[in-house]
């Protein structure tokens, strides 16, 4: 994984990240299948325990184009984990009310509680992203976001939430062929928005507004990863990998029961 994260240091231009790759994983896709099966039992067993130990926070932030594969990842990685404990939020256009507050607003209020793994579908990234894109608030404006987000991501870190960010990168075909499918497959249909061609017709701006958004909210303390995600099965490995080896890092243990368990005799 360390391959697919964005160093602080050192800038990163997308144009150098094939889309298509798997070179990470030595198998074929029913070997990363597979491999994906036992990850989810895994998750499933960290995820218990992050629960039961309520200590600490995970914040799992899902970034992409349209059809890119959020909904399916938190549906693929997350198989099998307690619905309890595990929360989705997904971040749509704003409301009038969150309008007319500060763009983090609705942000803050849905980050994880000790104990909990939020996933955010779409996030403040939308901020510097189709915001830049429309011009829905001034550049100047929008270019402050970068350190504003940085800093706010430092403190929820600094205030024990640990967060994983993942840039979903699909090729321009792909993306097509994903749009096709959805005007093909009648259960696919009510997926399919025309507007989401408005916004592919922007592409390379949102390509731009990515590059920038991944050099400059990279941090040490909460780093993106470009996950090559024109195949579902290593996009979902790749991040599923990396969350059992984050959770594992916790080194986390199942509370203590001042309860002597022989003392106990239930009639
Ligand atoms: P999905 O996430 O499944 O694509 P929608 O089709 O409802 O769901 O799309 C959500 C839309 O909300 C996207 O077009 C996205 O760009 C937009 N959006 C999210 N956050 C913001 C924001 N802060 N400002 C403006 N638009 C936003």
């Amino acid at each position: 994984m360390e391959h697919y994260r964005v160093k602080p240091e050192k800038e990163i231009h997308l144009k150098d990240y094939e889309t298509n790759e798997s070179s990470a994983f030595d198998g074929k896709k029913k070997d990363g299948k597979k491999r994906l099966l036992e990850l989810n039992e895994e998750l499933e067993t960290l995820q218990e325990l992050l629960y039961a130990e309520g200590k600490h926070k995970l914040l799992v932030v899902l970034q992409g184009m349209d059809a890119a594969g959020k909904d399916g990842t938190v549906r693929h990685v997350f198989e099998g984990v307690n619905p309890q404990g595990v929360r989705v939020s997904s971040f749509k256009v704003p409301t009038a009310e969150e309008l007319a507050h500060d763009y983090l607003w609705r942000i803050h209020k849905q980050t994880p509680r000790s104990g909990e793994i939020v996933i955010f579908n779409r996030s403040h990234y939308e901020d510097v992203l189709v915001v830049r894109v429309k011009n829905l608030v001034p550049e100047k404006v929008w270019k402050k976001r970068y350190a504003q987000i940085r800093e706010f991501e430092k403190m929820l870190v600094e205030e024990g939430t640990t967060i994983l960010k993942f840039f979903l990168h699909i090729g321009k075909e792909e993306q097509k062929a994903r749009f096709q499918a959805r005007l093909d497959d009648p259960t696919k249909h009510w997926k399919f928005n025309p507007d989401d061609l408005k916004v592919r017709a922007f592409w390379e701006d949102y390509q731009q507004a990515y590059e920038d958004l991944l050099n400059k909210t990279s941090t040490e303390e909460a780093p993106w990863y470009i996950i090559p995600a024109d195949k579902k099965w290593y996009r979902n490995l790749l991040i599923a990998e990396t969350l059992v080896k984050t959770l594992k890092s916790f080194q986390m243990q199942y509370p203590a029961n001042s309860v002597d368990p022989s003392t106990i005799h239930i009639e």
